[in-house]
């Protein structure tokens, strides 16, 4: 990507280096990367959307706190992280504003390392990047993007950039009420069901991190020979089930929550082409059509 000249968004909370030395394990953007996948094991429940304190227990921690130097590669990544987040910014509200969605509540980005409080319970690394829709806050540990790149051998700045564009994703779902009614009706759902209904709402995200990347292009000039590859590989190594076929030799699709690498894909690459929200349409699909 170029992202020369770009501005960095100041909605950003920096909690690095202050760890509150507690973990949970749940959620991921992948559904079950790193840790996660222990999780999965022990037949949980995986999602990167959360919606309140209920869904992960207290907030608990010892509120030690560690501080340290940066090095250049976080300083680099947490600038990255700033601009792609002042990027979404700018796409949604014009998005908004075109399509009479009322105004854009830009949401906040918490940087931190390690575990933190959050409006939904204690969040932690090993969950990888999520969305809490209780505070609007998308909470990312940067060393997640250093483990796509080892764990997964997913990489480049573009998809960093989808990973962080899927969070907003999840955060426009909410503004329009989506995310809301979603989560409602899961609570209803044996687990099957709900699975089902959190296919729709991850393919959708994805779908929106598409839509950002062909609006930001066309309002700046960001992308790069290479970058949509590097994304749709990614989107692919995320896919539950390339996920849990790396994990465990098979898949069982009634656990999927986030889609399969094909769906994934495609529907990166429809927001990617289209640019057009109107397309994002997965909750009107059937299983089939996804
Ligand atoms: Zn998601």
């Amino acid at each position: 990507m170029n992202l020369e000249g770009r501005r960095e968004s100041s909605n950003v909370e920096d909690r690095r280096g202050m760890s509150t030395g507690t973990k949970a394990g749940i959620g991921g953007i992948g559904g079950l990367i790193i840790a996660g996948l222990i999780t999965l094991l022990m037949g949980g429940n995986l999602g990167d959307v959360l919606q309140n304190a209920g869904a992960m227990g207290g907030m608990v921690g010892d509120g030690s706190t560690e501080q340290r130097e940066f090095t250049q590669e976080e300083q680099e990544l947490a600038a990255f992280s700033r601009k792609i987040l002042a990027g979404t910014e700018d796409v949604w509200t014009q998005i908004f504003q075109e399509n009479g969605w009322g105004e854009y509540k830009v949401p906040t980005m918490v940087l931190y390392t390690g575990s933190t409080s959050t409006g939904c319970g204690q969040g932690s690394a090993q969950m990888g990047p999520f969305y809490c829709s209780a505070d609007q806050c998308l909470y990312i540990d940067l060393s997640f993007f250093s483990n796509m790149r080892q764990q997964l051998g997913a990489d480049g700045d573009f998809a960093y950039a989808y990973v962080i564009a899927h969070e907003v994703g999840h955060h426009v779902e909410y503004l329009t009420g989506t995310l809301g009614k979603a989560h409602q009706q899961m609570q209803r759902m044996n687990d099957k069901d709900a699975n089902r209904v959190s296919v729709r709402l991850e393919l959708l995200a994805d779908f929106y991190a598409g839509v950002w990347a062909n609006r930001d292009n066309r309002m700046f000039n960001s992308l790069e020979q290479g970058d949509l590859e590097k994304a749709i590989d990614c989107a692919q190594k995320i896919g539950d089930d390339y996920l849990q076929k790396k994990a465990q030799g098979y898949d069982i699709p009634e656990s999927f929550t986030h889609g399969t690498s094909a769906q994934r894909m495609k529907w990166l690459k429809l927001g990617l082409q289209t640019g057009d929200v109107r397309y994002g349409n997965t909750f009107d699909k059937s299983d089939a059509e996804l």
